[in-house]
């Protein structure tokens, strides 16, 4: 431990390299996804990222509520973020706090770019994402639940959408951050990307980085996405798998 002022620093980066929780720079948490996780959702799914504990829940096409919002050319996709009291160290004060709003919004602008929101006028597609357990990359974690949960509902999309943050701990780029190392490292970049077309849709920064550095970043982000769309894939696959017909010959 270092310390500055009063405050204890984690030391975030060792000597050979090791993060606090012993993985590379270049190294993802263990993933977990369950796609159909719930029974009244349209199509739901469950992450379990690190720490992370996020749920995602996803109903519609359906009527629009407030009916105001409705668009007579396409789908309005309402999307909203939500920590649990229980989910953080210190007791979060339950209900959308400014954070959440926006995380809600960019999240919802993200699945914009994605969903063929045209085929269903008039109509809402609602994605409901519950932070259950938090320990830094919560919104990634949502976009990464939400979207398997968006295909488990059967919205037609162009592309899955695999999200992760990288940052800047003890002066090195790194994936994927959990708490200490977002609270105390010098950077974090949360990205998401349409695998496709390589495309970013969503892409937020906190802190400071050399242009080098950033780009740096979205290069190490972009491998990130790759490797969690490979595991958003398997869940969807694990969900949907025949089974082999019994007395089938080979
Ligand atoms: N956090 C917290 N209380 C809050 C908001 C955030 O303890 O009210 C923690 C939580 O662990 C969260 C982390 O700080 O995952 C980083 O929050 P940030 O706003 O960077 O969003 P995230 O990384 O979760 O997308």
């Amino acid at each position: 431990m270092g310390s500055v002022g009063a405050k204890e620093v984690p030391v975030l980066l060792s000597a050979d390299g090791r993060r606090i929780d012993g993985r590379r720079l270049d190294e993802l948490r263990p993933i977990r996804i369950q796609a159909g996780a719930l029974h009244q959702a349209d199509g739901s799914a469950f992450v379990e990222w690190g720490a992370n504990k996020v749920m995602a829940a996803v109903y519609g096409p359906r009527e629009v509520h407030p009916r105001h919002l409705q668009q007579n050319n396409k789908a309005v996709i309402q999307c909203r973020y939500n920590m649990a009291a229980f989910s953080v160290d210190e007791r979060k004060r339950p209900g959308l706090d400014r954070r959440s709003q926006e995380i809600s919004k960019v999240i919802g602008e993200a699945f914009e770019s994605v969903v063929f929101a045209e085929e269903f006028p008039r109509t809402s597609i609602d994605v409901y994402i519950e932070v259950l357990q938090a320990n830094a990359g919560t919104r990634c974690a949502g976009v990464v639940a939400a979207s398997v949960a968006l295909a488990d509902a059967g919205i037609p999309m162009v592309d899955l959408l695999p999200s992760v943050a990288v940052g800047k701990i003890g002066g090195a780029i790194a994936l994927d951050l959990k708490k200490e190392e977002d609270n105390f490292g010098e950077a974090d970049l949360p990205m998401a990307l349409v695998p496709q077309s390589g495309r970013l849709v969503l892409l937020q920064m906190e802190g400071h980085m050399t242009e080098a550095e950033l780009a740096q970043a979205l290069d190490l982000g972009v491998k990130g996405c790759r490797s969690i769309h490979e595991t958003m894939k398997q869940a969807l696959r694990d969900r949907y798998a025949v089974a082999p017909l019994a007395g089938g010959s080979a």
